[in-house]
């Protein structure tokens, strides 16, 4: 196709979600095309041979690369200003990937404790039996982190805002200490999604996304990537994944590709709704607690400015009544569905006690902030009168 005069690393977000990796056929395709195969064949066996050689390029097989998730690869890494992104088939196999990857035997691990449920069981036991030793910190604390990573931490791993506490880390404070000591930081930024919050710009060395999330937004495919430089995306990540085979389908990478074009509107309007949402709910009677990182009353309000362009997508709160209460207003809703998933068109809402927050026990949950009366609500697209007209009747009902 004919090239353009233009530099992609020039363009702003709203252009690279729409522009970013596209690579036309022949056929000069306006939408991105979807390659639908697993295998690729060549025209001489000299072609597979220096492609199994790594001489040449192109794709040999669908657990290795294909044209539509490279297409999706590009496009996000254009956005996040990472030099390489690998795209896998859910959030937890980038989470698993990128610190699996990475660790062995005798590796020390570093972890906040505020952790979505399955990053939890990563760290807390899936990772111990194959001999890594981790230590779980309050994500707060910055003396925590300064005594928990020590110089035989191999990596550090954290989420923020946490799911479902909504907990912001200080990711320039956090990246400083572990660089010190000469560990990786891995970053989960599925909740600010890229359009908020970028770590990279304070220092962290690998970020994780659940395409499942923000990026389709549509509740139709699971996906995931993990953003690196070129060397670590080739040393660590490439002999470990394509041999354990997480592999994205090429149609999930497409649907992604696509919903990465709205992303921004989409994440904006939510994130500017969710504001809206979160003081009408503080000003609602019944309810105890309103934890939303742009409100003047989260515990690290200054921080959650300078860290997140927006607050998020997210609001939690906790209802006075405990668990009763709480399944009585999910029970209630007319308009907000009850679904763990989050980052949709649709509103949501979920008991993190009772279903995402459910297998770590109630200890860990306790150590977690996460109580019975806990609701967490990711807010949708609908007219944002409509949605706190919804979630008054049902807290009144
Ligand atoms: C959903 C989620 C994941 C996992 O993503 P999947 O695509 O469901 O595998 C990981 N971390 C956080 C914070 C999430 O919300």
């Amino acid at each position: 196709m004919k090239k353009r005069k233009s530099d992609p690393s020039t363009w702003g977000d709203a252009t690279k979600l729409v522009r970013g990796g596209l690579d036309r056929t022949k056929h000069g395709e306006t939408s991105e095309a979807l390659f639908l195969n697993s295998g690729f064949v060549y025209d001489q066996p000299e072609t597979a041979e220096s492609r199994f050689a790594g001489e040449d390029d192109g794709y040999v097989y669908g657990r290795y690369g294909n044209p539509t998730v490279t297409m999706f690869e590009e496009r996000l890494a254009l956005l996040e200003g990472a030099e390489a992104c690998y795209a896998v088939a859910s959030g937890m196999a980038a989470v698993f990937g990128a610190l699996a990857c990475q660790l062995k035997a005798g590796d020390h691990l570093v972890a906040s404790r505020a952790l979505f449920g399955s990053c939890y069981q990563i760290v807390t036991s899936i990772l111990p039996r194959f001999g890594i030793k981790t230590t779980l910190v309050d994500g707060h604390d910055l003396n925590a982190w300064k005594e928990a990573i020590t110089s035989d931490t191999r990596c550090v791993f954290l989420e923020t805002p946490s799911n479902p506490g909504l907990e912001v880390i200080d990711l320039e404070a956090v990246c400083a200490i572990a660089k010190a000591r000469g560990a990786n930081i891995v970053v989960d930024n599925i909740f600010a999604t890229p359009i908020l919050q970028r770590p990279l710009e304070y220092g962290a060395d690998v970020i994780v996304y659940s395409g499942t999330k923000h990026m389709d937004g549509q509740g139709r495919v699971l996906g995931g990537a993990i953003m690196s430089t070129r060397k670590f995306k080739d040393d660590e990540l490439k002999p470990f994944l394509r041999h354990t085979g997480p592999s994205i389908s090429p149609f999930n990478a497409w649907v992604l590709l696509k919903g990465l074009e709205t992303m921004k509107l989409r994440v904006e309007a939510q994130s500017h709704a969710a504001l809206k949402v979160a003081q009408a709910l503080e000003a609602m009677p019944g309810i105890a607690r309103v934890l939303y990182p742009h409100l003047d009353s989260h515990p690290q309000a200054l921080l959650c400015r300078k860290q997140m362009k927006l607050g998020g997508t997210m609001v939690t709160f906790e209802v006075e009544g405990g668990k009763k209460k709480a399944f009585d207003l999910l029970r209630n809703l007319g308009i907000i569905d009850i679904s763990n998933n989050l980052g949709d068109a649709k509103s949501l809402m979920t008991h993190p006690a009772s279903t995402t927050h459910r297998n770590i026990g109630a200890e860990a949950r306790a150590m977690m902030g996460i109580t019975d009366g806990m609701l967490r609500l990711s807010v949708g697209l609908e007219d944002t009168a409509d949605l706190i007209g919804d979630l008054m009747q049902a807290n009144k009902a």
